[in-house]
């Protein structure tokens, strides 16, 4: 039996653009939320971009004007840990770096009461290292919320190790009562979504320095029906946010695949905001154009890495950018990160942009075929090398002649 927990106070800890998006979903859905950030002018900055967002969504009609005044009545400011002494659950949206993470959970756990829980936005860091510093990891876990926090339907719940299923089972329904689409993922580096990700951005980084452009990379993928291709994606996103965690963790710098990324961040172009990233943007506009300084620093970095460039089709873009995301997807379902295939897919239904009517990658996967896919990923291993090995779930999958969709916590 588990009991259940009553969460009502919540806080969030930094008011950054994640802290800002969560607050509002927060206070939406009617909780109470104290909010910190070691900077005040950032919380105030905040209050009034949340103003803001209320005020408009009522000149949209959207919601009254009484419901707005309320939501902004449930949301504090305050400045020290002392005061969020009696909240039931928090949410830590500061920057990406562990030992930060650990130094905010440490106070946070000799400051709150004994069965309050802790939870962590991060979007890669381990939760079991940043659950190890409390007393109380079975009361810790994460709680990725996508960017902008308000508006994106996904929340992925991390279990850490350690985590109880009542702990587990109420950061659910608070995501329910978010109106999340919620999805309970394992304590991998990138969980799921994420980690799908970056295999699917390996390849996209891959075949620029072997040949192609970003529009062309973009627009195959795009042409299948995602939202946004992935270099554009980096763009809106900003490009200097992997570089930045990459610089805090003092690691990664050197891997051959962000060297452009690198080049891009260390001239300013950090993507959409700042006017110049993979494509340009004119003054005000978000019209992605092509660059040809981009084409010709590609160029430059591919000749440094000794990458034979050639000419690259839109059919071996999408064949190895989906069949990266897909194999991987297998692997996570394998080692029960994900508790069935159709968790795999709302994550990139909800999240990534994936096409509604593909059904998500893994339903994609199973339309093509298994053993199909599977000839396909043994071509790929032979062409390119052991990172397309096929999961061992796909091969067993083959043999007894099932889908990915059988699959339950690793188990088909
Ligand atoms: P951000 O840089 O916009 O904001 C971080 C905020 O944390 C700042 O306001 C800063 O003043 C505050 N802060 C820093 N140190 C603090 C401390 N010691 N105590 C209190 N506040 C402190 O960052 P963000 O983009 O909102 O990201 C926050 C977290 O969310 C990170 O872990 C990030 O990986 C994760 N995340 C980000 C995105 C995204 O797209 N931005 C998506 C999902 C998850």
């Amino acid at each position: 039996m588990i009991t259940p927990y009553n969460v009502q106070q919540t806080a969030v800890i930094g008011a950054g653009t994640m802290g800002r998006g969560i607050v509002i979903s927060l206070a939406r859905a009617g909780f109470a939320v104290l909010w910190l950030d070691n900077d005040p002018s950032a919380t105030e900055a905040g209050l009034a971009m949340i103003a803001q967002t209320w005020a408009q969504q009522v000149a949209k009609g959207r919601i009254d004007k009484a419901e707005a005044d309320a939501c902004l009545a449930r949301v504090r400011q305050v400045t020290a840990y002392a005061d969020l002494a009696e909240v039931d659950l928090v949410i830590e949206a500061v920057y990406e770096n562990l030992a930060l993470k650990q130094d905010i959970f440490r106070t946070l756990d000799s400051t709150l009461q004994a069965h309050a829980i802790l939870a962590s936005n991060t979007s890669a860091l381990d939760i079991d290292a940043i659950a190890a510093v409390t007393r109380r990891p079975e009361q810790v876990l994460g709680l990725h919320f996508f960017s902008p926090a308000h508006v994106m339907k996904l929340l992925e719940v991390v279990r850490g190790a350690r985590t109880s299923p009542a702990v587990l089972h109420a950061a659910q329904a608070l995501g329910q009562r978010m109106g999340k689409q919620v999805v309970v993922a394992g304590n991998c580096p990138g969980f799921i979504g994420n980690r799908m990700l970056a295999t699917y951005v390996a390849e996209a980084r891959k075949l620029l320095l072997e040949g192609a452009t970003p529009r062309q990379v973009d627009e195959a993928l795009q042409a299948f029906g995602m939202a946004m291709g992935p270099l554009r994606m980096y763009d809106v996103v900003g490009i200097d946010l992997e570089w930045r965690a990459r610089q805090l963790a003092g690691k990664g710098m050197d891997a051959p695949l962000v060297q452009v990324d690198n080049a891009l961040c260390a001239l300013g172009r950090f993507g959409q905001k700042t006017g110049q990233g993979y494509y340009r943007y004119a003054p005000g506009s978000r019209e992605a154009l092509h660059d040809p300084e981009v084409d010709a620093l590609v160029l430059k970095i591919a000749q440094d890495l000794g990458v034979h460039r050639r000419v690259i089709d839109d059919e071996e873009i999408r064949e190895r950018c989906l069949l990266a995301l897909v194999n991987e997807g297998a692997k996570i379902l394998e080692a029960s990160m994900a508790s069935c295939s159709a968790d795999i897919d709302r994550v990139y239904l909800y999240g990534y942009g994936f096409p509604a009517e593909v059904g998500g990658p893994m339903r994609w996967a199973d339309q093509q075929g298994l053993g199909l896919l599977l000839a396909r990923l043994e071509r790929l291993q032979g062409l390119f090398g052991e990172h397309w090995r096929p999961a061992g779930l796909l091969m067993r999958l083959v043999a007894e002649g099932k889908q990915l969709a059988d699959v339950r916590e690793g188990r088909a």
